[in-house]
């Protein structure tokens, strides 16, 4: 059941979420803050699993999360539509949802979907608030869409510490026990469902940690760069650093 929540984390597939930004809505909803979660398709497309079991490990992912609600569009899973229906059906999410801040997949990623889900990610948030648009809900605008991130790295806009709920990340990703490793699956071997990659998903947060002299961190890129209350508090942690080595990203392509 859809109600409003302080932020709204959009994924084109179940399981986007919670690698993307799993940690950070975990972290959020700790300091107070509630959260919904809104798949755009139901991963029929899968080369594992079925859509079915798909929708119990999401409600249990969502559930080890603390996520107020969890809601599934059906725009097509290795074809996601951004057209105008497509776009009224998310435009109607945001307004029921009301969010304050909206987490999306970043643009550059190596999955179409997520590309696509990403752009209309942005437009649904922004056409959400025109007030001549008459749906059933009233007009609602975020604050802002800021954007995970999934199989591509990009320089982020700022980090959110996810230590203390690392383990409850994991356990919301393993929650999809079709989707990801799995030694006694005799399931197809996948992208997602290697060792590697569930290994990678440690390794990524704690390469992003590492900039920020934490444990674990994920990710986030905003087209505006946020205000922060406290700078001094916000750099805890950090070293001066030499900036020269580092021109341009800092990160391998
Ligand atoms: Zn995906």
């Amino acid at each position: 059941m859809i109600q409003a929540i302080d932020i709204l984390a959009i994924g084109a597939h179940p399981d986007d979420v919670e690698l993307g930004c799993g940690g950070a809505l975990a972290a959020l909803r700790e300091r107070g803050k509630t959260f919904g979660i809104l798949d755009l398709t139901r991963g029929e497309a899968g080369t594992r699993g079925t859509p079915e079991i798909r929708a119990r490990e999401s409600a249990e992912a969502a559930r080890i999360l603390g996520a107020t609600f969890r809601t599934a569009l059906d725009l097509g899973d290795g074809n996601l539509r951004t057209d105008r229906d497509a776009e009224l059906q998310v435009i109607d999410v945001v307004r029921r949802a009301r969010p304050r801040l909206v987490f999306a997949p970043h643009e550059k990623d190596r999955h179409p979907d997520h590309v696509r889900a990403s752009r209309l990610s942005v437009s649904a948030s922004f056409y959400a608030g025109l007030r001549s648009l008459v749906r059933e809900e009233p007009a609602h605008r975020p604050q802002q869409v800021v954007f995970y991130l999934s199989s591509f790295v990009a320089e982020p806009s700022f980090l959110v510490d996810v230590t203390d709920v690392f383990d409850r990340k994991v356990a919301s990703i393993r929650a999809y026990a079709s989707q990801f490793y799995d030694p006694l699956s005799e399931e197809p071997r996948t992208f997602i469902s290697s060792e590697e990659y569930f290994l990678g998903i440690e390794a990524r947060a704690q390469t992003f940690g590492r900039l920020a002299n934490v444990r674990h961190a994920e990710a986030f890129v905003s087209n505006a760069p946020p205000v922060l209350a406290d700078p001094v508090a916000a750099f805890e942690g950090y070293e001066p650093e030499d900036p020269a080595p580092r021109a341009g990203s800092r990160y391998p392509r």
